[in-house]
């Protein structure tokens, strides 16, 4: 039988990235849709952490034990394990996120298995017996709708397309230590650097606070700071400002940076480009401080206030302290 395969990426500390458990919810209802197989596979040194967290979304995990991930680049070294597990079935479907890692095994395992490869989706539904799937393109100004030629595919799932939520009963986990060599080169990797500003995982925000060229320079992301930490939050940025080199690049949110879906945005000096839109749109509140009653960011937030940043922020804050005091 066809079976829906989830590819596991995991964070830093050996746990499940959160767009793996999110791969992982859209395909237990594209299995429900379709009637197909569900089941997740974990690559790594030591996969059993993250093959737990799989557990708790799908109703079996492999989890394979490749001491080779240590030291090397991920991508490859799962791609080849993972194809070893899905084999050729052209029905297969196989999810995986659509981050730089996510986009590299589905590559490699669509040159591995013959399988198609659509990116980026931002949905999934099943229909006449086939994923259809929906991308966001052109910077967001078009939703476009495709399927498979074949039934099955690989298919990247954009961060924040799809809401966590775990199944109502564990899955089984079979452990796997393939012995099969390794046939794909080998990237060595020599050196991990840790990037300011990515302590802050602002996809996973709830609450985020993003600062534009109205912030003026890096002494204004200051600003920007204290509101975000007053309010539990982490700092977002444009790019004008991440290329004015106020703020890191991983704080970038829009088409070129992070996707994020915050239950709160509140943008600072920030206009609403297009670029930038696509990256925040579906905040589920949006509040924009600009001194422009007609920027952009007016047509889509849920409130403008129109005022200086500067002296709307400070009034802010004060009325934060003393509500905390
Ligand atoms: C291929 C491509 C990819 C891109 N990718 C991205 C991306 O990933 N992310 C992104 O953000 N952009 C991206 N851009 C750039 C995008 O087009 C905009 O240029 C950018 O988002 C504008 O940033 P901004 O809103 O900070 O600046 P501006 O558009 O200059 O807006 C500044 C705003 O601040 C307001 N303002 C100024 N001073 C104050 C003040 N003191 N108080 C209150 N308000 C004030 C102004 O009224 C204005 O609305 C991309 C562009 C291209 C072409």
């Amino acid at each position: 039988m066809a079976t829906i395969w989830v590819v596991a990426e995991l964070d830093a500390d050996g746990s499940l990235a959160r767009i793996s458990a999110e791969a992982a919810t859209l395909g237990r209802s594209l299995a429900q849709a379709g009637g197909l197989d569900l089941a997740g596979i974990v690559v790594a040194a030591d996969p059993v952490a993250a093959a737990e967290d799989l557990a708790a979304f799908v109703p079996r995990v492999v989890a394979v034990n490749e001491p080779a991930t240590r030291g090397a680049a991920w991508a490859s070294i799962a791609a080849e394990r993972a194809a070893a597990l899905i084999g050729p079935d052209p029905e297969n479907v196989v999810l995986i996120g659509a981050g730089p890692d996510g986009r590299d095994v589905a590559g490699a395992l669509s040159a591995m298995t013959g399988l198609g490869l659509l990116v980026n989706a931002t949905g999934v539904s099943w229909t006449d017996g086939g994923p259809m799937v929906e991308m966001s393109v052109f910077g967001g100004k078009l939703i476009t709708t495709s399927s498979f030629t074949a039934k099955g595919g690989i298919i990247t799932i954009r961060p924040n397309s799809v809401a966590v939520e775990p199944a109502g009963a564990r899955g089984s986990i079979v452990a796997a230590a393939p012995q099969e060599p390794l046939t794909l080169p080998r990237v060595a990797v020599v050196e991990q650097v840790a990037e300011a500003g990515a302590a802050a995982p602002i996809e996973e925000a709830r609450i985020i606070v993003s600062g534009g060229r109205g912030v003026g320079s890096a002494a204004g992301f200051d600003l920007v700071a204290s509101l975000a930490s007053r309010l539990g939050g982490v700092v977002g940025a444009t790019r004008a400002a991440v290329d004015a080199g106020w703020i890191p690049y991983a704080q970038q949110i829009g088409q070129t940076g992070k996707i994020v879906k915050p239950q709160l945005y509140l943008a600072l000096g920030v206009s609403g480009a297009i670029q930038h839109k696509v990256g925040m749109q579906t905040a589920e509140t949006i509040i924009a401080i600009n001194r422009d009653p007609d920027a952009p960011i007016a047509e889509f937030a849920d409130l403008l206030v129109v005022g200086d940043l500067f002296d709307v922020v400070p009034v802010l804050l004060t009325a934060l302290d003393a509500r905390a005091g």
